[in-house]
């Protein structure tokens, strides 16, 4: 039986000083009750507590830490990188050949500009994208996230479903009528609002497979359809790739599914575990860019050295290694392919979907295609299976609009041993 002692008296203290006890509020276990796990370390595929339990990581950092924990190459190139001083706000070749490394492994993208997070890689897409086409406003999707930038904190309002309200305090009225929400996979509604905003729509921004109201597949045509509506109504197409990105495939989800997006943000992958953001786009939109052109964007600690040296080994990792992807892929099916027995045995109700290394398991009978069906779960179910599978030693994200990612750490028997607790949990269903 799991102990959690310290890391419940660690969160009491943390809730002092700390609101909710966290810097980000889905590590609170909000979703599923009970007291977060507080990690002393990771390495490779697994997670350690203050409690010493030890984990097998199926959230990664929500993405970043593909190959595993604390890699011991991405760790050697930031120890000798912050030898020679940590931030100089001042170009350093790093920069250049981090750009130079990420627009090898990404179709389609001129320039990248780095920033810190990927919500400001969204945000000053949006801005970009704005200024390029000289039009306000946006299309987004229910349920997918872009970071927590004012624009996309957005949901349906009560009458047309197109037409957004606010969905926290302090994002107004004014910015919220510039955000026009549509159903994810729902092409003729994004024709309709198109239409009903002629020549109004600087930009549609899509994750190009949802991963954050669990993972959710772009139905066949939808991202094809997304592309010619833009085409049609001069509108720019923004892939938010920040977990896509250098996880599908090196070059995301525009190589993976083939499919030409105007503009790319990334995140996680990218910084190799440290914080970094990014936009690309062609060399005439980047042009619109400071200090180029007349669009601003900015930061202190951009490109800042650290960060960049993670993110550059990480994705020289990535590139020389394409077999990851293959070795991901088949792990993640493994996974799923033995999850379907223990689940129809069970006779629950449940829906898989996975891409990759992406994989979210739903605790419904309708398939999950947008935000709508992904709220059908069961959500009492998934907090029980969600904490059966902790005290079996297994993190998953906690919550059920949160996607696992699986990294290359994880072993053969990692994953038997995550389908025995599976099978175990399930019975306590
Ligand atoms: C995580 C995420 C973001 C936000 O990135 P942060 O680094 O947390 O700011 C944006 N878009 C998608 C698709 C994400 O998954």
């Amino acid at each position: 039986m799991m102990q959690y002692q310290r890391s419940s008296s660690l969160f009491s203290e943390a809730q002092k000083v700390i609101p909710g006890g966290v810097n980000s509020p889905v590590r609170a276990f909000k979703a599923v009750g009970g007291t977060p796990v507080f990690l002393t370390h990771a390495k490779g595929a697994y997670l350690f507590d203050e409690d010493n339990n030890r984990y097998i990581d199926f959230i990664a950092s929500w993405g970043p830490m593909i190959l595993g924990h604390a890699h011991p190459q991405v760790v050697e190139a930031i120890k000798e990188r912050a030898d020679k001083g940590t931030s100089y706000g001042i170009p350093t070749a790093l920069e250049t050949q981090i750009a130079q490394q990420a627009l090898s492994m990404v179709p389609h993208m001129d320039q990248i500009r780095f920033v810190n997070s990927g919500t400001e890689a969204c945000m000053s897409a949006v801005r970009l994208a704005r200024g390029f086409t000289g039009r306000e406003k946006l299309i987004k999707f229910a349920g997918c996230y872009h970071g927590h930038a004012d624009a996309f904190l957005i949901q349906a309002g009560s009458g047309a479903v197109t037409f957004g309200s606010p969905n926290s305090p302090g994002v107004t009225a004014g910015t919220a009528k510039d955000t026009l929400l549509a159903q994810y996979n729902n092409l003729d509604q994004v024709a309709e609002i198109f239409k009903a905003n002629p020549n109004q729509i600087a930009a549609i921004i899509v994750e190009p497979v949802a991963g954050n109201m669990g993972c959710v597949l772009p139905k066949k045509g939808f991202l094809e359809g997304l592309r010619s509506l833009c085409d049609a109504h001069g509108a720019l197409l923004i892939f938010d790739e920040v977990m896509t990105g250098f996880r599908l495939a090196p070059g995301g989800a525009q190589e993976c599914l083939s499919v030409r997006a105007d503009i790319a943000t990334y995140g996680k992958v990218i910084g190799g575990g440290l914080p970094v953001g990014a936009f690309a786009a062609r060399k005439d939109i980047m042009a619109f860019l400071a200090p180029l052109g007349p669009v601003y964007q900015a930061g202190t600690l951009s490109g800042n050295p650290l960060a960049m040296t993670a993110g550059l080994t990480m994705l020289q990792l990535l590139q020389a290694h394409p077999e990851t992807y293959t070795s991901l892929d088949k792990k993640t099916e493994y996974l799923h392919l033995r999850m379907i027995p223990f689940l129809e045995q069970k006779g629950i109700a449940y829906q898989i979907n996975r891409l990759g290394s992406m994989i979210s398991l739903h605790f419904t009978d309708t398939p999950v295609e947008d935000f709508e069906t992904a709220a059908k779960g069961n959500n009492t179910l998934f907090k029980t299976y969600f904490h059966g599978m902790l005290k079996r030693g297994v993190y998953l994200p906690p919550s059920a609009f949160e996607s696992y990612f699986l990294n290359d750490a994880i072993s053969q028997q990692d994953l038997d041993q995550t389908l025995d607790a599976f099978s175990k949990t399930l019975k306590e269903l």
